[in-house]
């Protein structure tokens, strides 16, 4: 009998895992998947999200695998004009990364199995055990093996979007989005570009950003009713999009692409009910956005983070574990909404209305707004306090009294 088992060991799943066992509770962590193996996803993680890996001390390991910082000095292009700036407030304002998700998901897992949690990679949950209505393990096999029981105190889903655990308990889902936007990417070697770059356009949205092993990641977004037409000539649909930004598709252009296209027709949004009896949600399981504000990873760092802080207390008896658990759903609805909002907006890929077109002519000569709308878009300051009449008014007026430089600093 386990404390807690966790079904699915990426970027929710292993740092649940790990903090639970450096609490001192025993922890299973299974995964179909071994690793380290890729998945369907880009892996642009903020500084915020980066600032959570310092926090467990993993970061020096993510900096040894090379993968260059990000957001020093990152590039939101809004089509007349760039914005230009860094993400000063979290993180010692030294950026985030964009690691392969093989490199970040197996640093993950290996330190999960470093803080005592015990690991089986290539393990399928099949069903979850209950008794009367309360979950008390799983059933499940190694590849080619027999159904093995486990039984746990709880058992956790980090199981992703199709979560065998909400599933099964019949989480509630509310709030949902349908799909808005599909994706392309790749990675080209040869590219000249020193940190991310972001470009958003009528009808796409794409960037790039260097990655391991010298190589950088190009991805491209269009409205989800744009799939089969994608799918159907993905080469030319992205260098279609890539050219309404001429200077960034000749820098790609000069270089080579490694790997093939991944692809995506995307992702519903959605907020599930996150616990129950004998189980709890975790990451995109327990909550999701469209990926086109790069929100997953550094959310699930933080939701795995407020999650074990509940059932720590709630395990060892220091408080109510439902009670503790639905304040941790009252929480994480609050922190993620702004930004929930923001995404399925931009994830629809039209045209930003007047009053945003009109704020990024305000922020373009303001390096200190610019910095903190890139911080705000990030994730590392709360978007709801920049967006908030005051702050805009603030920065519309101080926008009326600069006059632009003769020679702008700040242009596409
Ligand atoms: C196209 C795309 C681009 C994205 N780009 C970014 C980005 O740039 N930045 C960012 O922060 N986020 C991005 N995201 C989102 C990010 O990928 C997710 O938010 C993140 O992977 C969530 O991690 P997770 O651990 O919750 O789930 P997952 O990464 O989905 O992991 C779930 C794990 O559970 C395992 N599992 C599932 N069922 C079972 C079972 N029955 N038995 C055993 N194991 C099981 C799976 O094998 C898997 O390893 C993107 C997503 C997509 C689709």
């Amino acid at each position: 009998m386990y404390d807690a088992i966790v079904i699915g060991a990426r970027c929710a799943g292993s740092p649940t895992a790990m903090l639970l066992a450096r609490g001192g509770f025993s922890v299973l962590l299974v995964d179909r998947a071994t690793f380290p193996s890729d998945t369907i996803s880009t892996h642009i993680l903020w500084p915020h999200g980066t600032e959570m890996l310092g926090r467990w001390r993993l970061l020096d390991q993510l900096t040894a695998t090379g993968a260059p910082p990000i957001c020093r000095w990152m590039t939101f292009d809004v089509g007349p004009f760039a914005l230009r700036g860094t993400v000063p407030d979290v993180n010692d304002g030294m950026g985030g990364f964009c690691p392969r998700r093989t490199v970040l998901d197996t640093l993950l897992v290996n330190a999960a199995g470093e803080s005592a949690a015990e690991i089986r990679e290539g393990f399928t949950v099949d069903e979850l055990l209950f008794a009367d209505d309360t979950v008390v393990g799983i059933r499940g096999r190694s590849r080619g093996g027999r159904p093995v029981d486990e039984h746990a105190r709880i058992v956790i889903g980090a199981d992703g979007v199709k979560s065998c655990v909400a599933r099964a308990v019949r989480a509630a889902e509310y709030d949902s989005r349908p799909v808005a936007a599909c994706a392309y990417y790749s990675y080209f070697s040869g590219v000249e570009q020193d940190d991310i770059e972001l470009y958003v356009r009528d009808g796409c949205a794409f960037g790039g950003a260097p990655t391991n092993d010298g190589l950088h990641l190009v991805m491209v977004n269009w409205p989800a009713g744009d799939f089969p037409a994608v799918r159907a000539d993905v080469d030319g649909s992205v260098w279609r999009a890539l050219e309404t930004a001429p200077d960034f598709a000749a820098r790609v252009r000069a270089g080579r692409r490694e790997e093939k296209w991944y692809g995506t027709a995307g992702v519903p949004g959605y907020f599930r009910k996150p616990f129950g009896r004998g189980w709890a949600l975790v990451g995109d399981a327990s909550y999701n956005r469209d990926p086109i504000t790069a929100q997953g990873i550094s959310d699930a760092f933080i939701d795995a983070a407020l999650l074990t802080d509940a059932l720590a207390a709630g395990l060892s008896g220091r408080g109510d574990l439902e009670e503790l658990l639905a304040g941790h759903e009252l929480a994480r609805n609050e922190r993620v909404r702004p930004m929930y909002e923001f995404t399925s907006h931009l994830a629809m890929l039209e045209p930003p209305p007047p009053e945003m077109q009109a704020l990024f002519v305000a922020l373009r000569y303001n390096q200190d707004a610019t910095n903190a709308f890139l911080s705000a878009i990030t994730g590392a300051i709360p978007l709801a306090d920049f967006m908030s009449d005051e702050n805009v008014g603030r920065i519309m007026s101080a926008a009326r009294l600069v006059e632009p430089p003769v020679s702008p600093s700040v242009t596409s």
